[in-house]
């Protein structure tokens, strides 16, 4: 698996489930989720998160940092946002 590319992914899957992104870089990002179960559960996840967000608040939502990287601890992703050097 890819997880360099993961990596690359993960900072702009927020912006992609919520429709910010370029369609290239869509495309891009679905090309990989096809192949990557990682993303797809990322994805998933976040889904989730951003329509809770939608649901409760008034706000265009935002996924705060703390949100995302508490997010991506529980999904044991943490790897990907902070690479050890
Ligand atoms: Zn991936």
């Amino acid at each position: 698996m890819d997880h360099e590319h993961c990596h690359s992914l993960l900072n702009s899957l927020s912006d992609y489930v919520e429709g910010d992104l370029s369609e290239e870089l869509c495309a891009e990002i679905e090309r990989h989720l096809q192949s990557c179960e990682n993303c797809r559960v990322v994805i998933d996840t976040l889904r989730k998160t951003v329509y809770l967000y939608h649901a409760t608040a008034a706000d265009p939502p935002v996924m705060p940092q703390d949100v995302k990287e508490r997010l991506y601890t529980r999904l044991d992703l943490n790897e990907f946002l902070n690479p050890s050097p």
